[in-house]
């Protein structure tokens, strides 16, 4: 798959394969927002030809979707907006709450915020163990009847739970975190949206800042950024994924390319992905048209593994950012 673009299932055109993902520009979890930067990233990754902009509620309790809704009022009909819902929150503390009433709470809330009449793209975020999935499929198909979805996808779901989900409602798509640190969903995640031909949107593509190789020994970050609480980044972990990424630095190099372009580009290669890239100031806007027109060789792909058997042989899986549930 080397195409620029790719078809969501239920939009009406395919998107672009690097999207703007939005979670830091909510300033929750990393280190609070900067509205007027957030907006000129938007506008900028727009004017690169990123036609897709991935939000959530829960992003700054509102905020993201709110900024996300404020820079496409500026610059109306160029962007596909997917944003998602299933996640509640008390005094900014998070819960999962997929439940009828609460999913459709959400959307009407993210449509006043976004400033649009239609949710392209609606996800669950994480499923919710005490809500059936039947019943929040059914919900959102509901929705997507109303006219106020155009199409369903889930996020942080496994293939069992992404079966429930199917019974009821068409899945366009599916979120979880993959990039060359995070691979764990190769073995069900990836073949599950080959096969059921929903386009897997990649989260955290570039492993929260760590595959821009602009990280050393020396950095830190303060308690406000979820990558104080992220073991990758905690002392012995930390030296060994540096030491992985100035030997990745080398592989992508002998490409031509940054290490960044070359991490987007591995997810890229992997099958029906979409990569969304998080960025929240401008200048984090570039190199996106030196990902396209090219793609890894088999030797960079084997140059990759063997540089992750040799520094990382037990990587460690995200699941710090998973939500609870609600009690
Ligand atoms: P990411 O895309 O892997 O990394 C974002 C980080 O990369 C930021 O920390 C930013 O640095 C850095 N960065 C980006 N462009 C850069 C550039 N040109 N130069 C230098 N540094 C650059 O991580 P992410 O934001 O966690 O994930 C991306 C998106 O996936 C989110 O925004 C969200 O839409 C989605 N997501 C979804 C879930 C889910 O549960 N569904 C979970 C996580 C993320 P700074 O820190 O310096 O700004």
């Amino acid at each position: 798959m080397d195409t620029n673009t790719i078809q969501i299932p239920g939009l009406p055109k395919p998107v672009s394969r690097v999207a703007l993902g939005t979670w830091a520009i909510g300033g929750w979890m990393w280190g609070g927002p900067d509205d007027d930067n957030a907006v000129r990233t938007i506008h900028r990754a727009l004017d690169e030809g990123v036609d897709l902009i991935d939000t959530a509620p829960v992003y700054g309790f509102g905020h993201s979707e709110e900024i996300v809704g404020r820079a496409l009022a500026e610059k109306p009909n160029r962007a596909f907006v997917a944003t998602k819902l299933g996640l509640d929150w008390k005094d900014d503390k998070p819960f999962r709450n997929s439940t009828p009433a609460r999913i459709r709470k959400e959307v009407e809330d993210s449509l006043r915020r976004l400033r649009v009449d239609t949710i392209d793209l609606e996800q669950i975020h994480w499923p919710d163990s005490k809500t059936p999935i039947e019943e929040s499929a059914r919900e959102l198909q509901k929705l997507h009847k109303e006219g106020k979805i155009r199409a369903l996808g889930v996020s942080n779901f496994s293939p069992e739970q992404m079966d429930l989900f199917r019974e009821v409602a068409p899945l366009s798509s599916v979120q979880p975190p993959y990039n060359i640190f995070e691979r764990h969903i190769e073995k069900d995640i990836l073949p599950y949206a080959k096969k059921h031909h929903a386009v897997l949107l990649a989260y955290g593509p570039l492993c929260r800042g760590l595959l821009t190789g602009k990280m050393n020994a020396s950095t830190t970050f303060p308690a406000s950024d979820l990558r104080a609480s992220d073991p990758k980044f905690q002392k012995e972990n930390f030296s060994h994924y540096l030491a992985a990424v100035d030997e990745l630095k080398a592989v992508a190099e002998r490409r031509g390319k940054s290490l960044m372009v070359f991490a987007i580009r591995w997810v890229l290669d992997q099958g029906p992905t979409i990569a969304l890239w998080g960025a929240r100031k401008p200048e984090q806007i570039s190199g996106i048209s030196d990902v396209f027109g090219w793609s890894l060789t088999e030797e960079d792909k084997k140059a990759v593994d063997t540089i992750l058997a040799r520094h990382v042989p037990k990587p460690i899986i995200p699941s710090f950012m998973a939500p609870p549930e609600r009690s």
